[in-house]
């Protein structure tokens, strides 16, 4: 196990600057994502820890040791692709034994540690089939195991479960939550999916365009979002955004809406966000009409309108409102963000 150090690391293809002054810490044993859209330099981090891609500036060091000129074999670490790259001509136990071999272990030692990741990762039964002869869930897990197999210091994984339908990426982000809960390796997991990011680390980086903007736990991230686009990316659906001018205690919207805001000493124009989970029904407040009722049985979506304004609001349990009727949302004060309108910056 080790911790792993990104220090002011800067990357350029030719002209082109891809990463600007990156830098995370990340502690020994912690489970760390990073997230963002797609394009913004998540795997070119990744692969230059992984020593795939060279560092045009700054330092990444592993364990304490600088890293920069260290060959990838020698960084002891492992890593996870969203294709797996399984060798197609070799069974299940020789795809995961396969670097003990390069290393010269014994075959009672791959035979050893083979069977006993096979155990942890529910493959034991089918160390001798072939890739083609697996699903894709069960690919997944060998491409794991043979990470596991090598004890790395690190554990790398670059969206790894891209490839699942929605229903076994559920559950393998739960198998790979309880596999490091065991383990405890240092983990780097790269996901454009916020969802996957939120659930799966102790940290999350959230990255845009070659920066980080907001390193901090889940919770953290999604209560006191730094800026308007950490606000928009945490978060399904996402949260409410107006632009308007406070006026002590009241937020007037643009839109023509006039909203509660609390006491914050904010003043001038503004960007307003609320969260579709913190507007409360039919207490009064802002009418609005609804436009769209989605029931998912735990909760309730409603698209609704107002000044030509649309709201995303969530209930907790199943409301009965239609399309075309007039309802009120009452936002919750201390749940409500207020965001600089030129630099998006929390106010
Ligand atoms: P992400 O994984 O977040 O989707 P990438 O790290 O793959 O993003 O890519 C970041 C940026 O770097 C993209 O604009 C991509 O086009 C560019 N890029 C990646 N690899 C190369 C390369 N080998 N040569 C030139 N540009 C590259
Ligand atoms: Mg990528």
């Amino acid at each position: 196990m080790a911790s792993v150090s990104i220090s002011n690391v800067q990357k350029s293809f030719g002209e082109v600057e891809v990463l600007k002054d990156i830098s995370i810490d990340i502690a020994d044993g912690e489970f760390v994502t990073l997230v963002g859209p797609s394009g913004c330099g998540k795997s070119t981090l990744l692969r230059m820890l992984a020593g795939l891609e060279k560092i045009t500036n700054g330092s990444m060091a592993i364990d304490g040791r600088v890293v920069n000129n260290v060959p990838s074999m020698d960084r002891d670490i492992a890593m996870v692709f969203q294709n797996y790259a399984l060798y197609p001509h070799m069974t299940v136990k020789e795809n995961m034994g396969f670097s003990l071999k390069m290393r010269n272990a014994s075959v009672q030692e791959i035979d050893d540690k083979v069977g006993h990741v096979a155990e942890i990762l529910g493959l034991g039964k089918l160390l001798d089939r072939h890739p083609r002869q697996l699903s894709g869930g069960q690919r997944q897990r060998v491409a794991m195991g043979r990470a596991i197999v090598r004890n790395p210091k690190v554990f790398l994984f670059d969206e790894p479960l891209s490839n699942l339908d929605a229903k076994l990426r559920v559950a393998m982000r739960g198998e790979i939550k309880e596999l490091h809960q065991r383990l405890r390796t240092t983990t780097v997991y790269v996901t454009h999916d916020q969802v996957e990011a939120m659930t799966m680390a102790s940290k999350v980086v959230v990255m845009r365009e070659g920066r980080v903007e907001q390193i901090g736990p889940p919770l953290e991230l999604y209560d006191r979002p730094c800026n308007l686009f950490v606000a928009s990316f945490i978060g399904s659906p996402a949260m409410n955004f107006l632009p308007g001018l406070c006026e002590g205690e009241v937020f007037s919207a643009d839109c023509g809406l006039r909203l509660p805001m609390g006491s914050r000493g904010v003043k001038g124009r503004a960007v307003y966000g609320i969260r579709p989970e913190h507007c409360r029904l039919n207490t009064g407040g802002v009418e609005v009409e609804v436009i769209v009722v989605e029931p998912l049985g735990a909760e309730t979506q409603l698209v609704l309108r107002s000044a030509g304004q649309d709201f995303v609001c969530v209930a907790h349990d199943r409301v009965d409102v239609h399309p075309g009727q007039t309802i009120s949302i009452q936002p919750d004060v201390s749940k409500v963000h207020l965001f600089d309108v030129e630099t998006g910056v929390r106010l």
